[in-house]
C-alpha cells in the first residue's frame, strides 16, 4: 500500500517526509503498457517525479494543486507530475524519439531533458480557490547548478530550488524502478518556525546548523536500493537511530498517496468547445468522429456528430468560434 510518513526533530528545526509509492505506482504503469510504455530511463524519471511531487505538496500542505513540470531539450519534451492536497497524483510524458540505451534503466538527467543547457524545472502552485484571472504560482529554475555545471539528478534540481525560490535548505534522495517510487525529504525550518516543537530557549545558530548538517549528511546517505528496498520504519531507524524522531500517523489507505486523474468529459467537452465550431467541424470532415485520449490515465473520450451538435448547443457562454485555448 503506498504510504506517507512525516516526522520532525525533537527540539531542532529541521522536519522531514517519507514517500513510498507502491500500488499507486504500478497503476499508472499499467494504464501504459506494451507499444504505449514509455522507455525505462523515462518511466525511472517519471516516478522520481510523482514521489517528488507528492513530498512537496506533504511538506507545504497546499490547497491545491502542485504541479511539477520538466521542459527538456532533449528527447524528453515535457514530464511533469501533478499532485492535489488529498494527495492525489498523476504523472505523464512528452517523448520525442528514443532516449540513449541504458543497462540500468537509469540515465543522468542532462541526457534526457538537458542536452543543450536549455533544461528548465518548473513548480507551480494552482489554489483550489484560484479567481478567475488569477495566475497560479510559478517558480522555474534551469537544470544547472550555481556555477553552470549540468545536474545530473532531479533531486539536486530540486534541492537547488528549494535554495533558490524558497530560501529553505533542503535534502532529497529518489528512486524509482517499475514496483516503486520512493523518496524522502528533509527540510530545515526558519529558527522561530512555528512547527521547532520543543525548542529549548534560544539556540544559537551554529548550533543549529550542525544540527541540521548532521541530519542532512545522514538522510544523504540513504542509497537508492535502500529507499527502493526497505520500509519506512528500517529506513527511519537506520538512518536517524541517534536521534529523537517524532512521528505523525502515517497517511495511507483513503488518506494515503494514490493514483488520481481529474480528466472528464466535461472537461475535454469544454476543451472542444475552446477550439470552436469551425476547426471541430474540420477535424469532423477528415476523420468522422474525435477521438480524444488522456495522457495521463488513458482514458478515450468520443465525440461522434450528434455529440458534437450538442456541444455547440448548449449554453451562451461559449459561442462557436471562440477561443479559450492559446
Ligand atoms: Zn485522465
Amino acid at each position: 500500500m503506498s504510504e506517507l510518513h512525516r516526522f520532525l526533530f525533537d527540539g531542532q528545526p529541521v522536519r522531514g517526509v517519507l514517500v513510498r509509492l507502491t500500488d499507486s505506482w504500478r497503476e499508472v504503469l499499467a494504464r501504459r503498457k506494451d507499444g504505449d510504455a514509455f522507455d525505462a530511463p523515462v518511466r525511472h524519471l517519471l516516478g522520481e517525479m510523482a514521489a517528488a511531487g507528492v513530498l512537496m505538496q506533504a511538506n507545504i500542505k497546499f490547497n491545491g494543486t502542485l504541479i511539477l513540470q520538466i521542459f527538456g531539450d532533449g528527447p524528453v519534451k515535457v514530464a511533469v507530475s501533478e499532485v492535489s492536497s488529498d494527495l492525489g497524483f498523476r504523472t505523464t510524458a512528452k517523448v520525442v524519439g528514443e532516449t540513449a540505451a541504458s543497462d540500468t534503466g537509469i540515465l543522468p538527467l542532462g541526457e534526457m531533458v538537458n542536452r543543450h543547457g536549455q533544461g528548465r524545472c518548473a513548480v507551480t502552485l494552482d489554489p483550489e480557490d484560484r479567481m478567475p484571472g488569477q495566475q497560479p504560482y510559478q517558480g522555474v529554475v534551469p537544470l544547472n547548478g550555481d556555477d553552470g555545471e549540468p545536474l545530473s539528478r532531479l533531486a539536486d534540481v530540486l534541492e537547488h530550488y528549494m535554495a533558490k525560490s524558497e530560501q529553505l535548505e533542503t535534502k532529497l534522495v529518489l528512486a524509482a524502478n517499475d514496483e516503486i517510487a520512493a523518496g524522502l525529504l528533509i527540510q530545515r525550518l526558519p529558527l522561530e518556525g512555528e512547527a521547532n516543537l520543543a525548542g529549548e530557549g534560544q539556540r544559537d545558530q551554529a548550533e543549529a546548523d550542525e544540527d541540521y548538517n548532521r541530519i542532512a549528511v545522514l538522510a544523504a546517505s540513504l542509497k537508492r536500493e535502500e529507499l527502493l528496498n526497505l520500509d519506512a520504519d528500517t529506513i527511519l531507524h537506520r538512518l536517524f537511530w541517534e536521534e529523537k524522531l517524532i512521528r505523525f500517523e502515517p497517511h495511507q489507505g483513503a488518506v494515503g498517496p494514490k493514483f488520481e486523474c481529474t480528466c472528464s468529459r466535461e472537461r475535454v467537452s469544454n476543451m472542444l468547445r475552446g477550439l470552436g465550431r469551425e476547426e471541430i467541424d474540420d477535424i469532423m470532415a477528415e476523420q468522422g468522429r474525435i477521438d480524444v485520449g488522456c495522457d495521463f490515465c488513458g482514458a478515450r473520450y468520443q465525440f461522434d456528430a450528434v455529440d458534437v451538435n450538442e456541444l455547440f448547443a448548449e449554453g451562451p457562454d461559449h459561442p462557436p468560434g471562440s477561443s479559450n485555448l492559446q
